[in-house]
């Protein structure tokens, strides 16, 4: 009989069914298996979070250091044929403007490493979650001893998953673990996933636009005290309005530190890569600074 491989989604992981594995190096014989599927270094001390410093979409502000979570945008298939899908919400314009949607980077080192942390979140859950705790204790000791008082958290640099339904038992963890090496952690993030916003068990979320949201959605939910993100035909050098369609903008290039920013604003992002390809529209991914 042939089994077929099994699609992994944001859906079944948020369950929080599967409580983590503490037996490290056990964990890490595992992610240096998966990781040789992937042409990688079979070496189980790389770590799944990335470090401070080792992303550079998360180096620009050197105010507060961040440490990381990388995973494949959107759908990407494993080595054993499954797929594994972490972007409910994402759309055709995101997905296609996204920094590492799967297979537009090429095959490349970087991406056979999100590949593998995607595979051993899909197929060894109580590993991966183990294995993130590990390295989140092991920088933020680093980061403590480097004198960090605040460090950001962002465990989805490319994906959008609740990770606190996904583990359950990992904020008071973490919790214990800040307070015990007295530094704050500050767990932040975008999303395209309505549902999620104003959850108070939720990371600090910025909703992040599409071509889904007009401007009476964005309205509203910065009306209602959230923030979102937009991309607009703002060049490179040029200043970010101040204000857009009657709501409070800010330059979201200045800083990506988010939980910095006031509440209730537009979080305005220069069209870059990709975006700058897309003509903008209300109904489009870059949204136009002029009201028609
Ligand atoms: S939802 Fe976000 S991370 Fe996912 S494909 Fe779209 S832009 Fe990329």
């Amino acid at each position: 009989m042939t089994v077929r491989p099994r699609t992994v989604t944001v859906r079944q992981l948020e369950r929080g069914d599967v409580l983590p594995s503490y037996d490290w190096p056990e964990a890490a014989t595992v992610w240096g298996r998966v990781r040789s599927l992937y042409g990688l270094a079979e070496d189980g001390t790389v770590p799944v979070v990335s470090p401070w410093g080792a992303n550079t979409k998360l180096g620009k502000d050197r105010a507060y250091p961040v440490v990381g979570l990388t995973l494949p945008a959107a759908t990407s298939t494993l080595v054993d044929g499954g797929r594994v899908s972490l972007c409910p919400c994402s759309t055709p314009q995101c997905r296609g403007t996204c920094l590492v949607s799967s297979g537009r980077m090429g095959f490349d080192d970087n991406e056979r490493a999100r590949l593998a942390r995607a595979h051993l979140l899909a197929r060894h859950r109580p590993e991966f979650l183990g294995l993130i705790r590990r390295d989140i204790l092991r920088e933020l000791r680093r980061l403590r001893k480097l004198g960090a008082r605040t460090v950001g958290l962002r465990r989805n640099v490319t994906s959008d998953v609740a990770w606190w339904l996904v583990d359950p038992t990992f904020e008071p963890w973490l919790r214990g673990v800040a307070d015990t090496l007295g530094i704050a952690v500050v767990a932040y993030g975008y999303t395209k996933r309505r549902e999620l916003l104003g959850d108070p068990a939720a990371d600090l979320l910025t909703y992040s636009a599409s071509e889904r949201d007009r401007l009476a959605d964005i309205a509203s939910i910065v009306d209602s005290g959230q923030n979102v993100a937009t991309v607009l035909p703002v060049g490179r050098h040029d200043p970010m309005p101040t204000t857009w369609h009657g709501l409070q903008m800010i330059d979201g290039d200045a800083s990506d530190y988010r939980p910095a920013d006031p509440t209730g604003v537009v979080i305005g992002l220069r069209w870059k890569g990709k975006a700058r390809k897309l003509a903008p529209s209300w109904a489009g991914f870059v949204k136009p600074l002029e009201a028609v």
